[in-house]
């Protein structure tokens, strides 16, 4: 399970997350490491938000022994209001605090590790804009109305759903999804103001 825990301080995660209760958090996590399920928190740190919780965060993760990412906020709908704190600033605090940080081979997903000096748990990072990852992207994206994405970044896509509906036939269906895997756009242009295809809904709405 991937948790989304961007601080530890009960006020704050109250207040980025609109009501919540880090203690049912807490309890959730004691929870599944119970029933040794296993755990990996996310984490998106903004300038003037949540800056303050990086080496809490750590803390807490390395005590429960959980690997813990930072993804780097990615300026898409409201996201564009904030300003993400980018994988070497956070690298430069990381290795002050707990010593050097040496890369390591993990294949899993887009985020590329780190095991720290004085930390016994993975560090991963996962920097669409800074250190971008497309070229070795697999994904494709069915969001919860049907539509399958090609790329996370992109407004376009087809809706298995609406086909379904058509009833064409399971093989039509398996050479659109082909044909969509084919043209998989090379990469995000999120850096690009003015690109025209780009997707401006917001991550919650597109299962990121
Ligand atoms: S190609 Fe699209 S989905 Fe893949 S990593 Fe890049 S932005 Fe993400």
């Amino acid at each position: 399970i991937n948790l989304s825990l961007d601080c530890i301080d009960k006020d704050l995660f109250r207040e980025i997350t609109r009501g919540g209760d880090i203690d049912k958090v807490i309890l959730g996590i004691k929870l599944a490491q119970k029933e040794n399920i296993p755990l990996k928190i996310n984490s998106v740190i903004m300038q003037g938000i949540n800056e303050k919780e990086i080496i809490p965060l750590i803390e807490f993760a390395n005590d429960n022994k959980i690997d813990l990412r930072f993804i780097e906020l990615m300026p898409m709908n409201v996201a564009k209001n904030f300003k993400a704190v980018k994988e070497d600033d956070l690298k430069a605090i990381i290795s002050k605090k707990y010593g050097a940080l040496k890369q390591i081979d993990v294949f899993e997903g887009p985020a590329h590790y780190y095991q720290v000096e004085n930390l016994s748990i993975k560090i991963g990072f996962i920097s669409a804009l800074s250190h971008k990852f497309c070229a070795n992207c697999n994904r494709l994206r069915l969001t919860s109305t049907g539509m399958l994405k090609p790329c996370l970044h992109y407004n376009s896509g087809v809706n298995l759903n609406d086909l379904l509906k058509k009833n064409v036939t399971d093989e039509e269906i398996l050479a659109i999804i082909k044909d969509t895997i084919y043209h998989k756009p090379k990469n995000h242009h999120l850096e690009n103001e003015a690109f025209s295809q780009k997707e401006d809904k917001s991550m919650s709405l597109i299962g990121g």
